[in-house]
């Protein structure tokens, strides 16, 4: 089973950035409103995920830490429609198998606080405020061949920002924070109302990010586009920037690649790559994101619908005057 679980941890967790991922999931899934990201060594030495969610009991701390143990779905007719980041139940086994894990948390409600060694299941009265603290210390110490593909601690510690950047876009109603070896280094407030995704797209890609974008918004059936797309003279350096979110999940897709693509080149003629914050709503029994472990790519039902919202969200934005 350890070994199983180290298999299924590669499909899962190729770096420390990933672990952030599935640790920013958990606590996004639990509720949080305040999440506080703690790193040593770019992730490799310390990953501690805090967060003021819902917290988990303690007889469901053990069960957390098995394989397919998830408390988010139970049947199959969920999975067709799932309506949270985690459904899996793969990631905390996978982390546990590779790294020194422990969970320290207290439901809210509760007196006391419970902490749960992964290593050898020992659980204890702790103390904490209501919520929810993940430590992954030392990732891949049993795994050298993984830990040997590392790059610096500097560009490990890129990926967790990076990582972390896009939940923040997702939620901009949730409060980030990020600390490297003891020192603040990013910290994204909580934001509310309508201008809440404009303030937070400032705060995590800069002013002159949202002073050189456009605003997009697209009803077209079941698909709701919504976002920020660059205009023309938005930097060059922003090329790379391209954030595309469904039902708040940060996914990779051709389908909306080949739309922003489409878009920019009707409407600039190629002279400017695509640059976008782009979050797709839509019912979630029409996207699969049950398609690979990482839930980085989804399947549309349609997926014309999507790309023709998409590139009509895009380019009406793009070519509509500009104050
Ligand atoms: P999944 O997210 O797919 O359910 P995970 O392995 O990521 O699987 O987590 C296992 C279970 O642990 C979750 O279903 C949830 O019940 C619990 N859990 C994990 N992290 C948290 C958290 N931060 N707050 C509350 N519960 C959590
Ligand atoms: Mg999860």
């Amino acid at each position: 089973d350890e070994l199983i679980s180290q298999i299924a941890a590669g499909e899962v967790v190729e770096r420390p950035a990933s672990v952030v991922r599935e640790l920013l999931d958990n606590a996004l899934d639990a509720g949080a409103t305040q999440i506080t990201v703690r790193l040593s060594a770019g992730g490799v030495r310390l990953i501690a995920v805090e967060d003021d969610g819902a917290g988990i009991a303690p007889h469901e701390m053990p069960v957390a830490l098995r394989r397919h143990a998830t408390s988010k779905i139970a049947s199959l007719a969920e999975l067709e429609a799932v309506g949270t980041m985690g459904f899996r139940g793969e990631a905390l086994a996978a982390v546990n198998s590779i790294a020194e894990l422990s969970l320290l948390s207290r439901q809210a409600g509760e007196g006391g606080a419970w902490l749960l060694d992964g290593g050898t299941g020992e659980l204890r009265a702790a103390a904490r405020n209501p919520g929810t603290t993940v430590e992954v210390r030392e990732l891949f110490f049993s795994v050298p061949a993984r830990r040997k593909f590392l790059k610096s601690d500097a560009t490990e510690l890129a990926h967790c920002i990076e990582a972390v950047r896009r939940h923040a876009l997702a939620r901009p109603d949730v409060g980030f924070a990020i600390w490297h070896e003891g020192k603040l280094i990013e910290q994204w407030r909580a934001q509310a109302g309508a201008d809440a995704l404009d303030r937070r797209v400032a705060d995590v890609l800069g002013d002159d990010f949202l002073a050189q974008s456009v605003a997009l918004e697209l009803r077209a059936g079941p698909v709701h586009v919504t976002g920020r797309a660059g205009v023309p003279d938005i930097a060059r350096s922003r090329a790379d920037q391209q954030f595309a979110y469904v039902n708040g999940r940060f996914v990779r897709d051709k389908v909306i690649v080949h739309a922003a693509r489409a878009a920019y080149e009707d409407v600039l003629h190629g002279q400017r790559q695509p640059v976008y914050v782009l979050h797709i709503a839509i019912d979630p029994a029409r996207v699969d994101v049950n398609v690979h472990p990482t839930k980085i790519e989804v399947r549309f039902r349609d997926g014309r619908e999507v790309h023709q919202a998409v590139r009509h969200a895009i380019e009406n934005a793009l070519a509509a005057p500009r104050a």
